[in-house]
């Protein structure tokens, strides 16, 4: 059985895709096989039943929340993620997306955020960088620089939606740019963290 599904930390994470439209240099699928000793690579991308059932094995009631976080974009299956988040908010469960913000260009819509909104709590948007041209030196968007002002459209309309959003970047870029960042953020009324970057040589 592939893993779909997975424990890490507090939280049940939901693997959907490895599909993604970019191609971060940092990416861990660049030296790991997976995440909290789970491989994460899939033969192919599941359904939503095929999720669901694989959730209903799991008491859901012991996490804290449920988390769409592929080895990939998770809005590269943007039916199926909406569809299971229905699915879990129906069964009172808290859900979040961790996401490179481009569910927009990659799905060919303008309302991502506003599709999410009712099935979806927060989402952990990674900002990676202060300016289009930075991010796509490291991110390398299928879209080129227009992936990274997609993604702080859609900061701005999940912060409008409601949505609990928090924008991250990796703890690798030097202090000015974490500030330039910082200040990004703010300017979309999203929450900053700085996440640690996670290395070749941690354990999966
Ligand atoms: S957006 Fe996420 S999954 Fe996609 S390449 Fe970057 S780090 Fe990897």
């Amino acid at each position: 059985m592939q893993n779909c599904v997975y424990e890490f930390g507090d939280s049940i994470y939901i693997n959907l895709t490895n599909a993604c439209s970019n191609s971060c240099d940092f990416c861990i699928r660049n030296f790991k096989e997976g995440v909290g000793g789970s491989e994460l690579w899939l033969e192919y991308d599941p359904s939503a039943a095929e999720v669901e059932d694989e959730l209903g094995k799991y008491d859901l009631s012991r996490y804290r929340s449920a988390v769409f976080c592929g080895f990939g974009e998770p809005t590269c299956a943007f039916g199926v993620l909406l569809e299971v988040a229905g699915w879990l908010k129906e069964r009172g469960i808290r859900t979040r997306v961790n996401t490179n913000g481009q569910a927009n260009l990659i799905n060919g819509i303008t309302d991502a955020a506003a599709r999410m909104r009712p099935v979806i709590d927060s989402v952990s948007v990674s900002l990676n960088a202060s300016t289009a041209e930075k991010y796509q030196a490291v991110c390398h968007s299928v879209y080129g620089e227009e992936g990274y002002q997609a993604m702080l459209d859609f900061v701005e309309d999940c912060v409008h939606e409601g949505i609990e959003t928090v924008v991250s970047v990796v703890d690798l870029i030097g202090e000015q740019e974490v500030e330039a960042c910082r200040r990004v953020a703010e300017s979309l009324g999203a929450e900053f963290r700085v996440r640690p970057a996670i290395t070749a040589d941690e354990e999966y």
